[in-house]
């Protein structure tokens, strides 16, 4: 079956619950529509967290698609943003220890669920792409939600480039998140995120000057207030791994 045709509808246990972990992303995005057409829409449930620091069409776009498919956004949110919670955590996080993703998205999000959605009675989506990349981490991500049971809607079909997942959006009707078509891998905290490397930070440097300025002036604060040589990120020469902060690899930036 071609990866964007409609799986024919499954008998649904009644009561049962459909929570999507939205992200705001074209994976979760799609597993959404992909769910939507199995299930009642009324059964389902758009969860997204807000860490304060998403792009603005990322709203746009969570709200075309609760519109699409007649299922309201869920909004949960930690309160927080990331540099906020670095600060409280007295931790500056990076690509090995993204402690952001724990406060700000999942335990929001787990915390509605336990709430709203027994486990017994309720199935969480997760829209990992469908990519030799992406496949792997789904075994992960089944054992930290237990007790709930997990789906990966996209994971049933053939692998998909990041060009064919926006371009099935599309064919849906919905216009991608703007950041995609800015060059970036993910629409997740406007680009500036601690997980990304050197060449998306210079990426962001020359898209979204100012959000680069937001991220190298926090790390600065961070590094002040913890009186320790800390940076998101790193980098290897000669065997040697040193530290780099936003303000060297800005400064090298604007000297080429
Ligand atoms: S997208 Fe990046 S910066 Fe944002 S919460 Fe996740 S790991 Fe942290």
């Amino acid at each position: 079956m071609p990866p964007n045709t409609p799986s024919p509808p499954v008998a649904q246990p009644p009561g049962l619950q459909h929570v999507i972990q939205f992200s705001g992303g074209v994976g979760s995005a799609l597993s959404a529509l992909h769910v939507a057409e199995r299930v009642d829409p009324s059964t389902m449930t758009l969860l997204i967290a807000d860490t304060q620091v998403e792009d603005p069409d990322l709203w746009r776009f969570s709200r075309d698609l609760a519109d699409l498919i007649g299922v309201p956004l869920t909004i949960v949110a930690d309160g927080r943003d990331p540099w906020q919670l670095f600060r409280d955590q007295r931790f500056l996080a990076n690509d090995r220890l993204a402690l952001c993703t724990r406060h700000l998205k999942q335990i929001p999000c787990r915390t509605w669920m336990q709430h709203n959605a027994p486990p017994e009675t309720s199935i969480a989506y997760v829209g990992i792409e469908p990519t030799k990349k992406d496949r792997p981490r789904a075994a992960a991500i089944t054992r930290n939600w237990a007790p709930w049971t997990v789906e990966f809607p996209l994971l049933d079909g053939p692998d998909r480039t990041k060009a064919e997942l926006l371009e099935e959006l599309r064919e849906r009707g919905l216009k991608p998140p703007r950041m995609y078509e800015l060059g970036f891998e993910h629409n997740n905290c406007g680009g500036a995120c601690v997980r990304a490397g050197q060449k998306q930070w210079r990426h962001l440097l020359q898209t979204f000057p100012d959000r680069y300025a937001r991220a190298e002036t926090e790390e600065e604060k961070i590094r002040a207030y913890l009186g320790k040589d800390v940076s998101i990120l790193k980098r290897t020469r000669n065997g040697i791994t040193q530290r780099l902060t936003l303000a060297t690899l800005r400064r090298e930036q604007e000297a080429t």
